[in-house]
């Protein structure tokens, strides 16, 4: 008899903590079973259990895991088959608490590489969290055997063992098109691409899915691209953003900030049948918003703001509650000292103070007695110095045709480039203000995160955790994430605390690097050695991780309240 069975038989009945002598590993006929971390009792959160499959019971074919882009897709895909199988199975162990449950990272929407199941070269690993069974506060010995001989192995037979080639391959078809549609958007030049007959507004604020009964998305003409992609037979065509600034006009309610909501998860890959998985951009464009309240670190915003009042410093600008120009302003500079190529910027989320001033109000406050320099002022010098695009969502106002390479109007939910009659508008209704790039050039400058900067969780609590999509718990102190628009996952979350904690136990910050330098090491940390090396316990369940992008990792590091820089 296996030895877990035994082992479960002797310990019926004891008090919970009993349980902790299933840790280890067991043999079962088509994968080992590994018991890396036992909860402490009933309610605790759950048990990390990892099964490890050979390779030579479940083959992965050499094509379908021969690159890392097409194994994250089918790794994808078998995790969301696990999750529809546990979400499918009908009898639940009983008991108090937790017992019975049996969870794994469900992925949601989009594509990512996730540590729910991960392909070596040899084996398949999948990592459960489970409730350990009890009656109260006593193993439920049964029910435990129920979990591990009965309830897991029907979950992996109808995910796992039966998924066919066709679904895997499928998978990685669809990671070879989003590879191609990249390369040839990074070859000409675009921002972002929309492909026709895609649907954009989702089922409700909540709702990840896509709204039935939307009206498909259709390129104007001259905007229209056509791509040829594998695994496909007609080309694809939709709506090229070229580089440049790119502005979204158009009536309430037309559907602008539902275009651009979904160029900002374009960043990301949607899977089939999302209606945005041929809705793609450039990885580094960066959504940027006003954030009243949230904490600034010695940011240098002095490009956007200068002569505040009592002469505060705008080249090292601290607080720990940014006005709505302020932290929008931040989040413009601290974008482009991670690396954003584009920002996207919606004016229902923006301080209007910081998007635009008209002719009057200049003409009403003179500029010595303005602190702000418009982002209408600095959108070109932007693209022209730097080149940083901008797709920006503006119905309210009409200075920003001035500086705009391409202009397309939303109507009826329908896209049109009007960006000849906006240059007629131009020429005809000049307007009576200059711009200002004058006397503050672009500060780019790079900061570093000192050691002590995570200071402030250390002593008795030192703890970083994730709490749901948008807080890290960091000692006594919680950082908000809530309006960092382009993490989208909490096991993204859950990753960014992870390395925190990494951060502070490997003593990464006693190497001065600026923070572009820090997080280029971090990428090349997940790239070469995998994203699971950054679990609490190495060789073990690494937790629900998921890979967050660079601006999310710096959004919460520039959110730390004690942060230490130079
Ligand atoms: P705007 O920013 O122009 O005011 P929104 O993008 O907020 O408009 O869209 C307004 C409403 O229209 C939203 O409820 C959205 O879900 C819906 N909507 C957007 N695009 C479409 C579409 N293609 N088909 C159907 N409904 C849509
Ligand atoms: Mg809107």
């Amino acid at each position: 008899m296996n030895t877990l069975q035994n082992h479960l038989k002797r310990i019926d009945g004891k008090g919970y903590k009993a349980y902790k002598s299933i840790q280890g590993n067991y043999k079962f006929s088509k994968y080992q079973l590994y018991i890396d971390y036992v909860q402490g009792d009933p309610f605790a959160s759950p048990s990390r259990i990892r099964i490890v499959i050979p390779e030579a019971v479940r083959p992965i074919r050499k094509e379908w895991r021969e690159n890392k882009h097409r194994k994250i897709y089918v790794a994808d895909r078998i995790a969301r088959s696990v999750a529809v199988a546990i979400q499918k199975q009908s009898s639940q162990a009983k008991g108090s608490g937790k017992s019975g449950l049996i969870y794994i990272d469900r992925p949601g929407q989009e594509i990512l590489e996730r540590t729910a199941v991960m392909i070596g070269s040899n084996e398949i690993t999948i990592c459960f969290s489970i409730g350990l069974p009890a009656n109260g506060r006593r193993i439920n010995g049964q029910e435990a055997e129920r979990v591990f001989f009965k309830h897991l192995p029907s979950i992996l037979s109808v995910s796992i063992f039966s998924l066919s080639e066709e679904e895997l391959t499928e998978s990685a078809h669809l990671a070879d098109q989003h590879k191609e549609i990249r390369k040839q958007m990074k070859r000409n030049g675009w921002i972002a691409f929309i492909a026709d007959g895609s649907i954009l507004p989702r089922q409700s604020g909540i709702s990840n899915k896509p709204l039935n009964s939307a009206v498909p998305f259709k390129s104007p003409e001259e905007n229209r691209v056509e791509m040829a992609i594998p695994h496909r037979n007609k080309p694809l065509t939709g709506m090229a953003v070229k580089q440049g600034i790119n502005l979204i006009v158009g009536g309430g309610y037309h559907g602008k900030s539902t275009l651009l909501q979904a160029i900002e998860r374009g960043v990301y890959h949607h899977i089939r049948g999302d209606g945005r998985e041929y809705v793609l951009t450039d990885e580094n464009a960066v959504k940027i918003r006003a954030e009243d309240g949230r904490q600034i670190n010695a940011v240098n915003i002095s490009m956007f703001i200068n002569n505040l009042p009592h002469g505060q410093d705008t080249k090292k600008f601290t607080t720990e509650n940014a006005s709505g120009s302020t932290s929008q302003a931040a989040n413009v500079v601290e974008a482009l000292e991670a690396g954003a190529s584009a920002l996207l910027i919606d004016e229902d989320t923006s301080a209007t103070n910081f998007m635009i001033r008209d002719a009057r109000m200049n003409a009403l406050i003179n500029r010595s007695k303005e602190p702000i320099t418009p982002f209408i002022d600095k959108i070109k010098q932007l693209y022209v110095d730097r080149n940083i695009s901008t797709i920006l969502v503006m119905g309210g106002s009409g200075d920003y045709f001035d500086v705009s390479n391409d202009v397309i109007m939303m109507d009826q939910y329908q896209p049109y480039n009007v960006t000849a009659e906006t240059q007629s508008i131009v020429r005809n209704y000049p307007l009576n203000r200059s711009f200002e790039t004058v006397n503050n050039p672009l500060s780019l400058a790079q900061r570093v995160f000192l050691r002590d900067s995570l200071a402030v969780y250390k002593g008795k609590k030192k703890k970083v955790q994730a709490r749901g999509l948008s807080q890290i718990i960091m000692g006594k102190t919680t950082v908000d994430l809530s309006y960092v628009e382009q993490l989208i996952d909490n096991s993204q979350t859950n990753m960014i605390a992870e390395i925190i904690s990494y951060l502070e136990k490997k003593k990464i910050l006693d190497k001065e690097r600026t923070l572009a330098e820090l997080l280029d090491y971090l990428e090349s940390l997940m790239d070469e050695k995998g994203i699971q090396i950054f679990g609490p316990f190495p060789n073990q369940h690494p937790g629900d991780l998921a890979r967050p992008r660079r601006f999310e990792i710096a959004a919460c590091l520039n959110r730390m309240r004690g942060a230490r820089l130079k």
